[in-house]
């Protein structure tokens, strides 16, 4: 339902939590984040309130770079493994996921055919798998070789241990806007969840991939051509 990606100077942790928090109006059943660290991913899932997930994260959470989640189920019943983000079998990429993967009965299929297990009931978990699958050091291209293959509507965050301090972004049907501050980079499914820390915003159209770092981030469409995007100022106050 509502999605947030963080890479900059500050704690990962408060600012998805802040934003998972703004986005809480949108409605949800259960949340999740991942921060990365030292070439680990940190994973906290929990049905339930931004509060209750909130009480799951360690007093101590390093890492200046994650992703966070708040779902609202449609495939899979509502429990804290069904909750984003969602790791491959390695734990080295983390998806999250709004929206729906329509042919993700045949994609699953297919990668359990291959061997994959799968840890949860979601259409989403299709998502993070291929990627592994495709995966031979370049993230970008990767996530780009898997988005070609589904069929659905998606906003999606993608992290990797091998990338620290990037999140490739994407969308199809759903919402994604990025944002841009002082040595940080956001992407969120909605400008209020940011609007905190930058009022300087791009917004993603269908077939648009973002990667970004706390320097800089780079728009191209799923074949690889560049996107130039015009950069808005958000008006309005919260
Ligand atoms: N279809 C996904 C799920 O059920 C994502 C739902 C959402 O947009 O929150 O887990």
């Amino acid at each position: 339902c509502g999605i947030i990606g963080y890479c900059g100077p500050k704690p990962a942790v408060d600012v998805i939590l802040e934003g998972l928090k703004r986005l809480e109006y949108r409605g949800y059943d259960s949340a999740g984040l991942c921060v990365g660290h030292q070439g680990r991913l940190q994973l906290v899932k929990k049905t339930g309130k931004i509060a209750d997930l909130r009480r799951e994260v360690p007093e101590v959470l390093p890492g200046q770079w994650g992703i966070g989640h708040t779902r609202w189920a449609t495939h899979g019943e509502v429990n804290d493994l069904n909750a984003h983000p969602h790791l491959d079998a390695a734990s080295r990429i983390a998806v999250v996921h709004n929206g729906i993967i329509e042919n993700h009965s045949a994609l699953k299929e297919k990668l359990i055919g291959q061997g994959v297990s799968f840890r949860s009931e979601t259409d989403s978990e299709v998502i993070v798998h291929l990627i592994a699958s495709y995966y031979d050091g370049d993230l970008e291209r990767a996530v780009k070789q898997a988005l070609s293959l589904l069929r659905g509507t998606y906003g999606v965050l993608v992290m990797h241990t091998d990338q620290p301090d990037l999140i490739v972004g994407a969308r199809n049907g759903s919402p994604l806007v990025l944002g841009i501050g002082e040595d940080e980079v956001f992407l969120a499914s909605d400008v209020t969840a940011i609007m905190g820390h930058t009022k300087q915003v791009v917004y993603l159209e269908d077939g648009e991939v973002a990667v970004i770092t706390p320097e800089g981030y780079r728009t191209t469409d799923l074949r690889d051509n560049v996107i130039t995007k015009q950069i808005d100022v958000v008006s309005w106050e919260l």
